[in-house]
């Protein structure tokens, strides 16, 4: 079954560590875009009947109640299971969920990154942890309990102690599905480029060591599983029956069409982008689509999935070095069919994942 994704780049402020096309924009082109986004989606020539739809971005907590409830009718049909919407924390609202909710809303995923109001504020976040806590109560009372929580382990002047402070955060606010996510050191960031550049703006001199944020990151599954919520892909934990099924699509290589400012798209042959500025996307002419290669793909995505993947018998046959090599080194482990990252791979994966591009 197949899944939608509609962008909203449009945020508060821009965060130190952020590497998406989003940010802040002057209410024109917030206009234009918007207007954008409806015709790209009503024109769209609709191949199947969506399961689950996305609001990533950006923002889309800050869109227009109009406007969501417009995009929403624009998907066809009436079959959608899982409908997501991210949400800065400290923009959620009663009337925004009744809102939400009356659009056809279910599923809520809260970008919280850290407890810390320090290690917040470092990186240009507002919140605290008491707007969370109430945020995620007012989402249960008023219709929303499937609330996923993100944080990143890898933030500027994160400790030990401070990231067992989030943990205890999540053990608190019991949510049913959470992302932990490594901080990604490249240039797309401000923090990112700041630390390649060995500089110390924005706390980059204060960002962990490799080896503390591996233990972070473990010491989360470990506490994670202790709650029930377990990891079903490498960043990606939920109690059981609540993991995503709009992201399960991703790594499965099931269809997905992606609307707005560099959204992707895949029909289960092919994949392609929309712009990834805000400029080349009003101006968005022809989008060049590329054949993708499902055999490399079910490798590269689909081993990111802690119950791994089924190679058909040409991929064994194709594959066999890699997997002999990665299995008798002790990052794969077959089972039966099946073949799955070892739980000491899971950090390492992208070398192991590589093995896999041809
Ligand atoms: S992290 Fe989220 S809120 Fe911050 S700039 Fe990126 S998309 Fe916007």
């Amino acid at each position: 079954m197949a899944g939608v994704y509609i962008s909203y780049p449009f945020c508060a402020q821009k965060c130190s560590f952020c590497n998406f096309a989003s940010g802040v924009y002057s209410r024109d082109k917030r206009e234009r875009y918007e207007a954008a986004l409806f015709e790209e989606m009503k024109g769209h020539e609709w191949l199947w009947r969506p399961e689950t739809a996305y609001f990533g971005g950006g923002t889309p907590s800050l869109m227009p109640a109009d406007l969501l409830c417009k995009l929403m009718d624009a998907i066809p049909g009436d079959g959608l299971r899982e409908v997501t919407l991210e949400c800065a924390p400290g923009t959620i609202t009663r009337d925004s969920i009744r809102t939400w909710v009356g659009c056809g809303i279910n599923r809520a995923s809260l970008g919280v990154q850290s407890f810390v109001t320090k290690e917040l504020r470092q990186v240009g976040r507002r919140h605290t942890a008491a707007v969370v806590e109430a945020e995620v109560r007012l989402l249960r009372d008023f219709g929303l309990p499937n609330v996923s929580l993100d944080l990143i382990a890898g933030l500027p002047g994160q400790t030990r102690q401070s990231w067992e402070e989030s943990l205890d955060w999540i053990e608190r606010l019991a949510p049913p599905h959470v992302s932990v996510y490594i901080f990604e050191i490249d240039e797309d960031s401000r923090l990112g480029n700041e630390v390649i550049r060995g500089g110390a703006r924005y706390g980059a001199n204060r960002v962990p060591e490799d080896e503390l944020v591996a233990e972070l990151y473990e010491r989360a599954v470990t506490r994670l599983e202790a709650l029930g919520i377990r990891r079903y892909e490498i960043s990606n934990f939920a109690r059981p029956g609540w993991e995503s099924r709009h992201n399960l699509k991703y790594w499965k290589l099931e269809p997905y069409a992606g609307f707005g400012l560099d959204a992707h798209s895949f029909d289960g042959v092919h994949r392609w982008n929309s712009p990834d500025t805000l400029e080349a996307y009003l101006g968005m002419t022809g989008i060049g689509r590329t054949r993708i290669d499902t055999g490399e793909e079910h490798f590269f995505i689909g081993l990111r999935l802690m119950n791994g993947i089924e190679p058909t018998p040409e991929e064994w046959a194709r594959f066999a070095q890699p997997i002999q090599k990665w299995v008798h080194g002790g990052m794969l482990e077959q089972d039966g069919s099946r073949l799955r990252l070892s739980s000491q791979a899971v950090l390492v994966s992208n070398d192991i994942l590589q093995d896999f591009i041809q």
